[in-house]
């Protein structure tokens, strides 16, 4: 192609009015805590928002470390979507208040509480504060819910809603992407029942309690936990107590976070002839688990062995 002046002007008022139908057609701007929920609100949003996460998949979600650029993202969302239940009280609502982002807080719209749209386990019946103060960091109830399909499908609806709500002109979107979903996740829940059938009735123990919504969906038995309390390290007599109730009970699985130093749950594992799997509860936590579908058929893979 000859360039001519004819030819740099016409571009120079493509990119012009390209630039202008990108300003008018401006993506929502989602910022979720975690990895999980991030790919659950690209699922929902389509082509329509623009996500980003405050957290990878391989870092503790319970403690994440507050850097300016998750202020700055957080200064410029459209929706913050967040776990809930305390899972993040520890570095999030600090970094809320310092974005000084009126759309983002508690009681706006674009303040989006997963755990909202589940119904939390393990809600325990003594006062938060109580709890809260002997070092339990799970004292609404558990917040590690993600990962079965029922609540997957759940937090899916909530931000289909409230992203309608957010950004009207794109109901129709959210409504497809959302049917999308629906259908891949139930034709998928079906294959992940069938391929962890075998382990039903399995005995476990799991390093934190991270795995109980896991544990019912797929009707693994919970035997104990190689954290006391959520968030309180192992001991020696605690530790001890449990190998012995281990080798009683028959217990022949370990699971523990990826991202959990995995010394005393392979001590424990070891000591009691039982397997022990590093399991990935998130998306991103391998480079391999982009997606909540990724994400779960790593999950039945490790817990089956594969
Ligand atoms: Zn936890």
């Amino acid at each position: 192609m000859r360039i001519t002046f004819k030819t740099i002007v016409t571009l120079a008022a493509t990119v012009l009015v390209a630039g202008l139908g990108a300003r008018a057609e401006a993506k929502l701007r989602v910022v979720a805590s975690i990895e999980a929920l991030a790919d659950l609100s690209k699922q929902v949003g389509g082509d329509r928002v623009d996500v980003t996460s405050l957290s990878r998949g391989y870092q503790d979600p319970h403690f994440v470390e507050a850097k300016p650029s998750l202020v700055l993202a957080l200064n410029r969302a459209d929706a913050l979507v967040y776990v809930g239940l305390d899972l993040e009280i520890g570095w999030l609502p600090p970094l809320v208040q310092q974005s000084r982002n009126a759309r983002i807080q508690r009681g706006q719209p674009g303040n989006i509480d997963a755990s909202s749209s589940i119904k939390p386990e393990d809600v325990p019946n003594v006062p938060s504060d109580q709890l809260r103060a002997l070092g339990d960091i799970h004292p609404l109830g558990n917040p590690h819910y993600w990962i079965p399909p029922r609540n997957a499908r759940a937090v899916a609806r909530l931000l289909a809603d409230r992203f309608a709500a957010l950004d009207p002109g794109g109901v129709a979107t959210y409504k497809a992407e959302l049917a999308r979903f629906e259908a891949q996740l139930s034709a998928k829940e079906k294959q992940w029942e069938s391929a962890a059938a075998p382990l039903r009735g399995t005995r476990v123990v799991t390093y934190h309690k991270s795995w109980s919504y896991v544990a019912r969906w797929l009707g693994l038995e919970e035997i104990g936990y190689v954290e006391p309390k959520p968030g309180i390290p192992p001991t020696a007599s605690h530790t001890a107590q449990l190998i012995e109730l281990m080798k009683k009970s028959g217990v022949k699985l370990v699971i523990a976070d990826s991202f959990y130093p995995s010394t005393t749950a392979r001590f424990v594992a070891d000591n009691a002839h039982a397997r022990l799997v590093a399991a990935p509860s998130n998306v991103g936590a391998t480079p391999a688990i982009k997606t909540y579908f990724d994400l779960v058929d790593a999950v039945i893979a490790a817990l089956k062995g594969g």
